[in-house]
């Protein structure tokens, strides 16, 4: 796709004739007063940051004019490509009319049609709709309302969490607590409250002949355990459906989550479904919770949300939640939370247009060849010697590597192997950013057969140069 021309304009807006910021002088701007998410600074001095000027579909510009393939969605967020012209109008429209304005005592109808459209989507059975403006904020939402819904209840014992090993809910101190990969967690342990931790039927782990489904069926009694012996304690199980994302990609299957379903409902126990990264087609439904065929009692909504344009997020909850909140003031049982951009209207509307090409375009119908296509272009990846496992959740596609084929013994964190795949795909025009040694495909969905070729191309290459030295 061809990118439009742009004119000598700086970012301020002034026209400066015969002078275009190249990356190295915005890169230099850029290193005096910012501090990067998910950085170590120095690294900057090595691998250099990349300025984006301009984006179009699946491509992103830099300042020199080189291009590449955002493989991975700017962090699982864009659907539809960037600048796509269809939310770009909606925005300009709701410019037009109304940027934002608070949501306690006051509305407006972008909020208001998106929460009729989440509800309609979602699960049966969910019919509210909170929003808070960030997945991390999410999980905070779901974990406060399962807490104060028991609290309202009566049920004043019910202070904790289950949580699944290798899960990751986001950053914020609640959510940190929540999640369990230990790269991100270990370090602030001090500040977070205690969980009560499952292992994840995550099936990398499943012996060889085993399927997927027997695997997680096998790991259930763990949780079962769990919630025997502590649900009198436990609001909530909270899970990642399908996919454990920022855990390397991690999979497991359907059948899990419909027997948590059964055991939370058994035990009396919320389920938390986080489907901040797996939600809006990204497993090759709508949302992961309806290939199990289940209704959590939270279900948490970012990312894609607002394709990938402005960040947002929703919890969509039962009535039977939202009536053990509705009572006269004076009883205090009102939830309590609110962040100042809670249903930004500018946010809202992209995600409207976002729901309108969904329903438009039969994407998630388009996807199944899309999810093919990844599929058979990686297939010799499995005869590699240093890929351990290629598995696939619709239009997530996940390449271990492994120092030992035989053994699946991983590779150490300190050698940095996928940094190399990292640097190489750069070179050659793909943004790919591995979750330590497992590179993924995580891409808008708008790539085209040709496009998903290159990424495995590029990849297999990648993985051939950062494996090369054994
Ligand atoms: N939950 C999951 C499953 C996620 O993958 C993420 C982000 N990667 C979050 C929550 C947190 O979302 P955010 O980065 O918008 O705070």
């Amino acid at each position: 796709m061809e990118l439009p021309h742009i004119d000598l304009i700086t970012f301020s807006g002034q026209p400066q004739a015969g002078h275009y910021m190249n990356n190295h002088e915005l890169m230099q701007d850029d290193l005096a007063v910012l501090w990067h998410p998910c950085s170590q600074m120095k690294d900057y001095e090595q691998s250099p940051l990349i300025p984006i000027r301009r984006g179009s579909g699946v491509w992103l510009e830099d300042y020199d004019g080189k291009r590449y393939i955002d493989a991975i969605s700017s962090w699982w967020v864009n659907l539809f490509g960037h600048a796509n012209p269809r939310i770009n109008a909606a925005l300009v429209e709701q410019l037009g009319l109304l940027e934002h304005v608070l949501l306690a005592g006051f509305s407006h109808e972008p909020a208001i049609r998106l929460a009729e459209r989440l509800v309609e989507l979602a699960p049966k059975g969910l019919s509210r709709c909170f929003y808070a403006d960030n997945g991390s904020s999410a999980i905070e939402v779901a974990l406060k309302m399962s807490y104060h819904y028991w609290r309202n209840t009566g049920y004043t014992q019910k202070t904790r969490f289950i949580t699944l090993t290798n899960s990751y809910h986001g950053e914020t101190l609640g959510a940190l607590a929540v999640g369990n990969v230990p790269l991100y967690k270990e370090t602030y342990a001090p500040l977070l409250m205690e969980t009560l931790s499952v292992t994840s039927p995550d099936c990398f782990y499943r012996e060889s002949g085993e399927s997927c489904a027997d695997y997680s069926r096998r790991l259930f009694p763990l949780m079962e355990q769990m919630l025997e012996q502590h649900c009198e304690t436990v609001c909530a199980v909270i899970v990642e459906p399908l996919v454990q994302c920022a855990g390397s990609m991690r999979m497991y299957d359907p059948v899990y989550l419909s027997l948590l379903r059964a055991a939370c409902d058994k035990y009396q126990v919320h389920l938390i479904a986080d489907e901040v990264a797996v939600g809006f087609g990204r497993t090759g439904t709508m949302f992961a919770c309806s290939q199990a065929n289940i209704t959590p009692d939270f279900l948490c909504l970012a990312k894609g949300l607002t394709g990938g344009y402005l960040p947002l997020s929703a919890v969509l909850t039962t009535s039977r939640v939202y009536e053990a909140f509705y009572d006269d003031y004076s009883t205090l049982r009102a939830f309590l939370h609110s962040h100042s951009y809670t249903g930004n209207a500018l946010a809202c509307r992209a995600a409207l247009a976002t729901l309108d090409i969904f329903a438009q375009d039969n994407v998630i119908a388009n996807n199944r060849n899309l999810a093919e296509c990844m599929r058979k272009s990686t297939l010799h990846f499995s005869d590699h010697p240093h890929v351990g496992e290629v598995r696939q959740c619709g239009m997530i596609l996940a390449i271990e590597m492994v120092k030992d084929k035989k053994t699946r013994e991983p590779f150490a964190w300190q050698e940095r192997r996928g940094l190399h795949v990292y640097r190489h795909a750069l070179e050659n025009g793909v943004l790919l950013r591995p979750l330590g040694n497992v590179v993924y495909f995580m891409p808008p969905y708008v790539i085209t057969e040709e496009q998903i070729q290159q990424l495995a191309d590029v990849a297999w290459q990648g993985i051939q140069r950062a494996t090369a030295d054994i």
